[in-house]
């Protein structure tokens, strides 16, 4: 397992946003964590990235507790992600972007930067080929110079994911990123998940555009009032009833039929 999570429980004040959930993510897979609005999967996602600390239960990654943990330090175990709304650096370039992505992994310090000794030199270089790849990796290569405010709504999402990946993540978290896009970014989105899977990074997405849910992911856990009342196939989720029953009422586009 990559990830475990471990009976977590979040109150804020008087809200029971999460109680007593459970799950675990195995390597390589994309699991979906589903559930109508407010059901507590943004909130799994803070709690796996330290943004709160639970108040209770605990979250393992490939098998360390990540309790007490600050959120640069989850970045720097291999876990990554993304928010719901875009969080770039809307006045600098595409490349830069991706490259302010990486710099949890660099080991220069302000004297070598100062001096700009050769080993500066290398890792500045390495830093760039890299943010190159991963351009490459999100279709954005021809946009590596333009300012990230300038690119469409569906680049900027891709901009997003593949700063994350700059974060050389095993485990990345994508937070509703087909929000706001039309049928040729999501077939783009669908395209791009897969590729991350077959680099070998797990996923876990919050998503509530029902058809990519089904078609992507390998497993889903379903959330609904901050309880897990479902885990398995999309095939088994679809048809459970619980589920079914949970999404009666909601907008069509997040039905799950
Ligand atoms: P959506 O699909 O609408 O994004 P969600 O499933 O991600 O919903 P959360 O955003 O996790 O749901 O919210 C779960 C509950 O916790 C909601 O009642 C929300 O108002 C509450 N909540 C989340 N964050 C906070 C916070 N920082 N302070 C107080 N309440 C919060």
């Amino acid at each position: 397992m990559v990830l475990n999570v471990n009976k977590i429980s979040k109150n804020f004040g008087g809200i029971q946003a999460l109680t007593d959930v459970s799950f675990s993510i195995k390597e390589g897979e994309v699991l979906g964590l589903i559930g109508p609005n407010g059901a507590g999967k943004t909130t799994m996602f803070n709690m796996i990235t330290a943004m709160f600390p639970p108040s209770s239960g605990e979250i393992s990654f490939k098998d360390d507790s990540l309790t007490g943990l600050k959120p640069h330090q989850i970045t720097e175990k291999g876990i990554c992600r993304t928010f719901q709304n875009i969080r770039l650096f809307a006045d600098m370039t595409v490349h830069e972007n991706v490259m302010v992505g990486n710099h949890c992994r660099l080991t220069t310090g302000v004297w070598r930067s100062v001096f700009r000794t050769k080993s500066q030199k290398q890792e500045e270089a390495a830093v760039n080929r890299k943010a190159d790849e991963i351009l490459e990796i999100v279709g954005l290569s021809e946009f590596k110079d333009s300012i990230a405010k300038n690119l469409s709504y569906g680049q900027q999402r891709r901009l997003e994911i593949g700063r994350a990946l700059a974060s050389d993540p095993q485990l990345i978290l994508l937070d509703e990123p087909a929000a706001g896009m039309n049928e040729k970014e999501t077939k783009d989105l669908f395209d791009l998940i897969k590729k991350i899977q077959s680099l070998n990074i797990t996923v876990l997405l919050i998503e509530h555009d029902m058809p990519l849910v089904m078609k992507i992911c390998d497993r889903i856990v379903v959330l609904n009032f901050g309880k897990k009342i479902a885990e398995g196939t999309p095939e088994e989720i679809r048809t459970n009833k619980e589920v079914i029953e949970a999404y009666l009422g909601v907008e069509e586009e997040d039905d799950i039929a």
